[in-house]
């Protein structure tokens, strides 16, 4: 079967709201990629580097993410030129194409809509229904009430419940444990995320502080919650049924260079959106027809370069030494080992004395209850 692909697609930078986390809202929300470029773009990536990277063909899967800046400052009719478009790019070199949008719902039940028809549904948001970090017109009140409105319309209007990112970083740590009863009472799946540091005012938690938060976290779910939270359900399916569960998924995999790869508005070319984030090893550029193939293979040599304590950890097939951005944060190399290994560590931990105690079956028929 060939490779799954992934591709985040960044039509933008700027954003409607100004979160003090994030610098999307400093950026001109004119300056976008028209949908010519856009698809000009994608058939370089197809043409000249995805072969390169193992995938396509009939027997293939892409997944194409819209992601922020805000998908929604772009008019919806240049929005459905570039999805219809970039379909019919994919759909001439994978088997199955699948898109979704990253969105903050910040916008007119009307937008929000046609953004949920536009891709059936596949919309993700972000969540921090406590902090005061998210802000529109620096209003954390005004961000609230329009993404409330959003969601309940959705769920009214589509019985759609977008699954949520919440970004951990330390004015986040106290507010953890209520965004996991809200997902677990609202019904949608949570992935939780360490903040990058792409941003400004950037607070980043302790490792020990993440230990801790997730530690407890993934206490609070496991056995009782009813919808899936990331990254606990992949690191304990891939403990449960480790041979059955193919690749691996962020921030759990070794070779990201040949499954990822993200394209910026200018045409840059990074692996994923966290590298691109954080301006880490960009290998060319897709609208100047440029790619950087001894970057991009320095990249993909994270595969087979593997830190001498990965490589003698129990829990290496699970965690595939993390994540590859994560790890120039910390050290600084691509080969790299991620200071969050001790928040890992500490969760396989966790997920070892729980299959002890309750057994491998009742803890599978849990598993598979979870709503993803
Ligand atoms: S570098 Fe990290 S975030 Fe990027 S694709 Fe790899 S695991 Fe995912
Ligand atoms: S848990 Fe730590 S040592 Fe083990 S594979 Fe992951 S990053 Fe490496």
């Amino acid at each position: 079967m060939g490779k799954h692909l992934t591709i985040h697609a960044r039509l933008l930078k700027g954003c409607n709201a100004d979160c003090s986390y994030c610098s999307s809202w400093e950026e001109d929300p004119a300056v976008r990629i028209t949908a010519e470029d856009f698809h000009k773009a994608l058939s370089f990536v197809m043409e000249e580097i995805v072969p390169l990277m193992g995938c396509g063909g009939p027997s293939s899967t892409v997944s194409l993410q819209y992601i922020g800046g805000e998908v929604l400052l772009v008019p919806a009719d240049d929005l459905r030129e570039i999805v219809y478009g970039a379909r019919d790019v994919l759909q001439q070199h994978f088997g199955t194409v699948i898109d979704g949008a990253q969105s903050n719902l910040v916008g007119s039940e009307r937008r929000i809509m046609e953004l949920d028809t536009l891709f059936g549904g596949r919309l993700g948001t972000s969540v921090d229904g406590r902090g005061i970090q998210r802000t529109v017109a620096g209003s954390p009140a005004a961000y609230k009430k329009i993404f409330d409105r959003s969601r309940e319309a959705l769920a009214r209007r589509r019985g759609r419940k977008p699954g949520a990112i919440f970004v951990v970083d330390r004015a986040g740590l106290e507010n953890l444990g209520h965004e996991m009863e809200q997902a677990d009472q609202r019904g949608h799946s949570l992935v939780l995320r360490p903040v990058f540091l792409g941003g400004r005012d950037v607070d980043s938690a302790t490792v020990p502080e993440l230990v801790e938060a997730f530690g407890t976290a993934f206490d609070g779910w496991a056995m009782q919650s009813t919808v899936a939270v990331e990254p606990f359900m992949h690191l304990l399916n891939k403990r449960l049924f480790a041979s059955t569960v193919v690749g691996g998924v962020c921030p759990f995999q070794r070779d990201c260079a040949q499954v990822s790869i993200d394209i910026e508005p200018d045409g840059t070319l990074y692996t994923c959106l966290d590298m691109a984030d954080s301006k880490q090893v960009p290998f060319g550029n897709a609208l100047k027809g440029e790619f950087d193939r001894e970057a991009w293979e320095a990249l993909v040599a994270r595969r087979d370069n593997i830190d001498p304590r990965c490589a003698r950890c129990p829990y290496f097939d699970a965690c595939q030494g993390g994540c590859m951005s994560e790890a120039v944060h910390h050290t600084g190399s691509i080969y790299g080992r991620s200071d969050l290994c001790a928040v890992w560590t500490d969760l396989f931990g966790r997920i070892d004395r729980l299959l002890e105690t309750h057994g491998r079956q009742a803890v599978k028929e849990w598993l598979q209850s979870c709503h993803r």
